[in-house]
């Protein structure tokens, strides 16, 4: 039975402006994020839903999500033949990541849906319920606001922070959030900032040196040779984790050799069914896993909370960071994920209820 798909262009508003290293100075930062949300239906009136987040950081945005979502024949998608489905759009070129993802994420939800199970259980997985505690990301700014973010963030319960570095004013930064959230523990994402191995190293080992830092995510570009990251990971007192070093499952043996773990990103892999062989391949080497998020609505951050089970550390987050999130899905209490509130019992156990205009209200390109 072939399915109709409609798209939608959605701006997710910051809370507070978002800074990475690379992308703007201290105190800018950008303050909304195009997604896509798509939604697959069938003749039955069965369901599906999905949401793109595109990033600038690989080359990806709502047009090139659209672009994509535009050339797809919905008639050769169904939610009774998943692999029928994904053979057909793995064959579509060029390929964009976050809108497989979309896609990848509605076929699930309506083909879990269909049998009246949630998606982990689909996949053949559990979800732990207590267990399973995210990170609540910071983005660079200055030492008085992100002391005052830090300590707001500990203050409503969050536990664990992850901090956002690559400027010049790193160490006051560091110290001023230290200072405000005392005892929390800190995990630190340089973005690909340090360009040498001997700078990465220096900043690790003052970051090791606080005693609050738990692992240090991407600390140099992914296009350094891999003697420069064996050099680093040999000589690092604090965990690496690569994130844009790690796309899919095909690169777990390089990061294999060239950190500890990998972030692990549904809209990297095209969703939770390249998720989950991401996870598998990076825990078969030994790798820790790490399922992050980027600036994403209650969708997506349920979707992969499906696979965390998998993953040692959690970066789910990405829904805490906006005000106008359209999604209901997972329920997140001073940190800890949970699903056992959840009133949708089947697929991804989201509710998408408060997008521009009502619910898919036509085909409308992003
Ligand atoms: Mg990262």
């Amino acid at each position: 039975m072939s399915l109709r798909l409609v798209q939608q262009r959605f701006d997710l508003h910051l809370r507070d402006p978002w800074a990475i290293s690379g992308t703007s100075a201290a105190g800018g930062g950008k303050r909304f994020h195009p997604v896509v949300f798509v939604q697959l239906e069938d003749s039955l009136g069965r369901r599906g839903i999905g949401e793109a987040s595109p990033s600038s950081q690989y080359q990806e945005d709502v047009h090139s999500v659209s672009r994509f979502l535009s050339v797809v024949d919905a008639s050769r998608l169904s939610f009774d033949h998943l692999v029928e489905s994904a053979a057909y759009l793995d064959s579509i070129r060029p390929s964009s990541p976050p809108a497989r993802c979309a896609l990848d994420l509605a076929l699930l939800d309506g083909a879990a849906r269909a049998v009246g199970v949630p998606v982990h259980q689909f996949l053949g997985l559990g979800f732990t319920e207590g267990r399973h505690v995210t990170s609540f990301s910071l983005g660079i700014d200055t030492p008085e606001v992100m002391a005052r973010k830090a300590a707001a963030a500990v203050a409503g319960g969050m536990p664990l922070l992850k901090v956002k570095v690559g400027v010049e004013a790193d160490r006051e930064n560091l110290s001023a959030l230290m200072a405000a959230a005392p005892g929390v523990p800190i995990r630190v994402d340089a973005n690909a900032a340090w360009g040498t191995r001997e700078e990465a190293l220096s900043h690790i080992e003052w970051l090791a040196g606080t005693g609050r830092v738990e692992l240090v995510e991407q600390p140099m570009p992914p296009a350094l040779p891999d003697a420069d990251w064996l050099w680093l990971k040999e000589r690092s007192p604090l965990p690496l984790i690569g994130d844009e070093l790690f796309q899919t499952a095909a690169d777990a043996p390089r990061c294999a050799r060239c950190v500890h773990g990998v972030n692990v990103k549904l809209v990297k892999t095209g969703g939770l069914t390249g998720g989950l062989q991401a996870l598998r391949a990076a825990r078969e080497l030994g790798l820790k896993t790490m399922l992050g998020c980027m600036i994403e609505s209650s969708l997506l951050i349920t979707a992969a909370a499906h696979l965390a089970d998998l993953a040692d550390y959690l970066d789910l987050d990405g829904n805490l960071l906006i005000d106008n999130d359209p999604a209901v899905g997972i329920q997140c209490d001073r940190g800890v994920l949970g699903l056992d509130r959840v009133v949708e019992s089947a697929g991804l156990r989201v509710t998408l209820c408060g997008l521009d205009g009502g619910v898919f209200p036509a085909n409308v390109p992003a």
